[in-house]
């Protein structure tokens, strides 16, 4: 499978936000990268299909943010295609996994796909990842509740780091956060109402590293 991967030290990333409440158990922070083949259809991410879009962060740069980040339970990774660019968040996730943080990772593609290959940095980022979200595209799905038919996405606890009562499928807490950054761009996360979020990213929604 061909991923982007000429230089593993750097992640080709479309957003990043420090802390988020509605990715995921807990506080985390997402790294959105940028660059996905799979390309379904639907997606509301289409601006980071591309991996000439977006810009390249070093490791070094993003684990010294994330470990400076007060707070956090982990990082997510989102897109974009995390396995796309799989060596270089693996390395990224083993350094979050050194400090006690836990790392869940969504794809697009099926858990069949990724836990079969032998591609070594898929079977790198798997093993570096607490909770896998896998599968296509869905509207409007809700991470919290991990039952498939209510989100189309198939649930991996690969590890004890996060186990499925931590989703908290009866929390009252938003599923969608709307950042506003100093530049005055909107960023939308989370899972929103796709008619409200098509109407946000109509006046820009980005996040920012
Ligand atoms: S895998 Fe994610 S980013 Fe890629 S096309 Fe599907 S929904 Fe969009």
């Amino acid at each position: 499978m061909a991923d982007r991967e000429s230089n593993p030290q750097v992640i080709r990333i479309g957003g990043f936000l420090k802390r988020s409440a509605v990715n995921g158990p807990g506080v985390r922070s997402v790294i959105w990268v940028q660059g996905c083949p799979i390309r379904c259809e639907g997606c509301f991410n289409k601006d980071l299909w591309s991996i000439t879009g977006g810009k390249d962060v070093g490791i070094r740069q993003l684990f010294k943010t994330i470990i400076s980040t007060s707070g956090i339970d982990g990082v997510t990774f989102s897109g974009g295609e995390p396995f796309f660019q799989a060596e270089a968040l693996a390395v990224l996730a083993e350094k979050i996994h050194s400090q006690g943080l836990s790392v869940m990772t969504f794809s697009g593609y099926p858990y069949g796909l990724l836990a079969g290959s032998h591609e070594r940095s898929w079977n790198r980022l798997m093993a570096a990842t607490d909770l896998l979200i896998s599968g296509p595209y869905i509207a409007q799905p809700d991470f919290r509740n991990p039952d498939p038919g209510a989100t189309g996405k198939e649930y991996h606890f690969l590890t004890d780091r996060i186990r499925p009562g931590d989703l908290d499928p009866d929390s009252t807490s938003a599923l969608v956060e709307y950042t506003i950054g100093k530049d005055g761009t909107v960023l939308a996360t989370g899972f929103p109402d796709a008619t409200l979020h098509h109407r946000f990213h109509a006046s820009g929604t980005k996040g920012g590293f």
